[in-house]
């Protein structure tokens, strides 16, 4: 899939929607999300134009990869998440029903979030 520059995060990357920030550097903005699904849920962007982990991982310089990486981290650390505990998840696809075409890394905390995944209809 083509990057769509006009993808509502690409947007927020060039301030034309606000956003609430909480942690930006060379590689990564991380702002809380609007619909928030747990009482901390925090969204991690590389700024660069990736629709997905599989255009990240496979097309990302290394110095932009490790910088999402670290970014996620220091969120999850800064906003007081490691402990008791947090999870980050990535969709990808249809299947995982990814809304908006460029990559981000939910961060969810602040309750007990329960075991992995529930599929459709289950
Ligand atoms: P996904 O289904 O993984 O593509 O998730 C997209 C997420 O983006 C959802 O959790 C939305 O609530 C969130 N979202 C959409 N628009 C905005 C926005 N303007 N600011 C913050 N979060 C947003």
């Amino acid at each position: 899939m083509a990057y769509d520059p006009n993808n509502i995060f690409a947007r927020i990357l060039r301030g034309e929607i606000p956003n609430k920030t909480v942690y930006e550097d060379e590689y990564a903005l991380a702002f809380h999300d609007i619909n928030p699904q747990t009482p901390t849920h925090v969204l991690v962007i590389p700024k660069g134009a990736y629709v997905s982990f599989a255009d990240f991982s496979a097309e990302a310089s290394d110095a932009e990869i490790v910088g999402l990486v670290r970014a996620v981290g220091k969120v999850a650390r800064d906003l007081g998440a490691e402990h008791p505990g947090y999870r980050i998840l990535t969709n990808n696809g249809a299947d995982a029903r990814q809304e908006v075409p460029h990559l981000h890394v939910h961060v969810f905390a602040g309750t007990d979030l329960g075991r992995m995944i529930k599929p459709a209809g289950k």
